[in-house]
């Protein structure tokens, strides 16, 4: 079976990488054409020259970018060339509404498509262990079944379209729980001046150990905040999920403190940095005090 990548960021590129190891990768797009051009070189596939050249080669295309916007006008661009039977699978992060809008679209042309949102970080994309939260038709997910395992560990159906995004949004919000935990508590240790290298290790071990921790503790103590996952994109998750919360009039005051705190990072210039930046408030709130 052979699969096309859009969407060739840090995860998406990584992906594309596995698929191709395991022999289903037949070509891929970038709205950036050099990083497309550079990626099917190192791999010997083809660089389409648009997203409806390639989805004309494969029975199965992969999206991976920014936001709902990005990923509608990937859909529509694609839709002059897809086959009929032909599968899209989006492992961005967007909301629900959005993979409804974008299943009906390729539903036009006989074509399926399954909301994929993936958890693991950059690390589970290079290590093809992601887990994948999935939504759209069930017999469609079996097909793909086998290129969908060279990518990610654990793939559950969910539902119907959009009952992906609609687990994704619980993982974003206690993503942004977590980092708000993990940073405060690191802020905390080195205004007792302990050596934090140790604590990372020793906590990493106990009760309160967890993947964010052991893969940006060091790096964040250490004022490194390479991306990792953009903050501008978590924001982004967050404002989806504070739009879910207010349909269910339900209160998420972590989400909201969290939201709040990547406004000010981004407003700052930091939003392409890791979600660990928000480190960086933690200690501008003590240098307050
Ligand atoms: P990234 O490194 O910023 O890459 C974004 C990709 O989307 C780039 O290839 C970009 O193309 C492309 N893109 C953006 N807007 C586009 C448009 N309008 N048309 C075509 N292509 C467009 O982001 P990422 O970290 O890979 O994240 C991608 C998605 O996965 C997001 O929805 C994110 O929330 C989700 N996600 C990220 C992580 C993580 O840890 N990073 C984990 C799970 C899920 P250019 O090269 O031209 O800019």
């Amino acid at each position: 079976m052979q699969t096309g990548y859009i969407g060739l960021g840090a995860m998406g590129a990584p992906m594309a990488r596995n698929l191709a190891q395991a022999g289903f990768l037949a070509g891929v797009w970038n709205r950036t054409p050099a990083k497309a051009l550079s990626l099917a070189d190192e791999l010997g596939v083809t660089a389409a020259a648009d997203p409806a050249a390639l989805a004309a080669q494969v029975a199965v295309v992969f999206i991976c970018v920014s936001a709902d916007a990005d990923v509608l006008a990937v859909v529509e661009a694609l839709l002059p060339g897809i086959k009929p039977g032909a599968v899209v699978v989006d492992c961005s992060t967007v909301s629900s509404v959005t993979a409804q809008r974008a299943a009906h679209l390729l539903a036009e042309k006989g074509a399926h498509f399954l909301d994929a949102p993936v958890s693991g970080g950059v690390e589970g994309a290079r290590q093809g262990s992601l887990v994948m939260m999935v939504g759209g038709d069930a017999e469609a997910l079996v097909r793909v079944q086998p290129v969908l395992q060279a990518v990610a560990a654990r793939i559950v159906h969910f539902g119907p379209s959009g009952a992906g995004q609609s687990c994704k949004a619980v993982n974003q919000i206690m993503a942004a729980g977590i980092a708000q935990a993990v940073t405060e508590a690191l802020a905390f240790g080195s205004a007792m001046h302990l050596p934090m290298e140790q604590v990372i290790d020793v906590v990493a071990g106990g009760a309160a150990g967890n993947w964010f921790l052991q893969r940006r503790g060091k790096t964040m103590v250490a004022g490194s905040f390479q991306p990792g996952f953009k903050l501008c994109l978590h924001h982004k998750d967050l404002l989806l999920c504070r739009e879910l919360a207010q349909q269910l009039d339900m209160p998420l005051p972590v989400t909201e403190q969290t939201i709040a705190d990547y406004a000010t990072l981004m407003a700052q210039g930091h939003g392409d940095e890791d979600i660990s930046a928000l480190y960086r408030l933690k200690l501008a709130d003590k240098a307050a005090s």
